[in-house]
């Protein structure tokens, strides 16, 4: 019943939001001077705009979805690809397309940020968010708080108002209240299929003795956002729960710039899902743009080393999107599915499993 609920919501706000703009189906491109690694100019196309998402990878199956569920998610995939896409393509910026999309998905419960987060093993929800802005490098997260409608605005609040890059728990909440954030009641973001799954992981905890990361069930429902603008400007954002069953206000990735987000307008930007501290570790969103920067190697070549080479050499489970300065997109996974979509001038992509690909 909470699920049939929950997809109900989930699509009269993806049919109100999709009534609201009008799809352009010209393809734009502009002309743009980019300057590769050995400084060499070259002259290349890239499109008006692109934007990518993803909503988190993990165990997720065919034989497990149903239709109806398959058809809500992609909506909902949909849906946030276009309250961005209305954003670039009227000439706004990135940032602000980042910030749109990721609230749009904070603010549904199917995915692991915002409302619909997942419980830590007290009980609770203890929600990361950062973002980063690819032209001048400035970058804002917050860790650990439990009272922020939309974690990822606060993130950008401690970028663009703050002298600091992160800021935790209660001072985070601190800031965020000054700045004239919308603060809710914990609760606000409790769904029962999370406390369901919270219930699930401890009780297989109990039986088992396992840990976080023994447990092949685990699904990132983490979300995030890369955006291109018209000016050439990259911003990437990600905004999560963190992991189910969580303790001791454990922290991943996903608001450590280098590990879960990271943009440069020279290179790309990139937003991850999985398990967050081989990301940390490994320092995954930072070092695709580094192999690029550092080799010459292409968005795609970058983005496959790291997750199918590195990654799965070290049992890491997860993925990222990205794009680059010249729009190039890479949606890149190690495990059996990932939520992810993108748009650009008269193209637009979602997908769930991994033999769902771009014609
Ligand atoms: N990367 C997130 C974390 O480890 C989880 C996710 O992607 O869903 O906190």
């Amino acid at each position: 019943m909470e699920l049939r609920n929950l997809l109900l919501i989930c699509f009269l706000i993806t049919v109100l939001s999709s009534c609201s703009s009008q799809k352009t189906l010209q393809p734009t491109l502009v002309k743009s001077e980019t300057s590769s690694v050995n400084k060499q100019k070259t002259k290349v196309d890239r499109p008006m705009y692109a934007m990518v998402i993803h909503a988190g990878a993990g165990t997720i199956l065919k034989e497990n979805i149903t239709e109806e569920e398959e058809y809500y998610y992609k909506r909902a995939l949909y849906a946030a690809l276009q309250s961005g896409e209305v954003i670039l393509e009227n000439g706004g910026t990135a940032l602000n397309a980042v910030e749109i999309t990721i609230k749009y998905l904070e603010d549904i419960p199917l995915f692991n940020a915002g409302k619909g987060a997942v419980f830590t093993n007290a009980g609770i929800n203890e929600l990361d968010a950062s973002i980063m802005d690819g032209n001048t490098l400035n970058a804002g997260a917050v860790g650990g708080v439990t009272n922020i409608k939309n974690p990822i605005s606060a993130a950008i609040e401690v970028m663009k108002n703050s002298n600091h890059v992160m800021l935790v728990g209660k001072g985070a909440e601190e800031f965020a209240a000054k700045q004239g954030l919308e603060l809710v009641e914990p609760d606000y973001f409790k769904t029962d299929a999370r406390w369901e799954s919270l219930q699930n992981a401890k009780a297989k905890e109990k039986d088992t003795g396992a840990i976080l990361e023994d447990n092949p069930d685990w699904k990132f429902g983490t979300v995030g956002c890369v955006a291109l603008d018209q000016f050439g400007n990259i911003v990437a954002g990600t905004s999560t729960g963190g992991m189910t069953n969580k303790r001791y206000n454990r922290i991943g990735d996903s608001p450590i710039i280098g590990a879960g987000t990271y943009a440069n307008n020279e290179t790309c930007g990139v937003s991850c899902t999985g398990h967050g501290e081989y990301f940390i570790r490994y320092t995954v969103a930072h070092d695709v743009s580094a192999i690029m920067e550092y080799t010459g190697a292409s968005l795609e070549e970058a983005s496959q080393q790291v997750v199918m080479e590195k990654l799965v050499k070290a049992k890491g489970s997860g993925g990222l999107v990205a794009l680059d300065k010249d729009g190039n997109i890479s949606m890149t996974f190690n495990t059996p599915g990932m939520y992810r979509g993108y748009v650009k001038p008269g193209e637009r992509f979602v997908a769930i499993y991994k033999e769902e690909s771009p014609e």
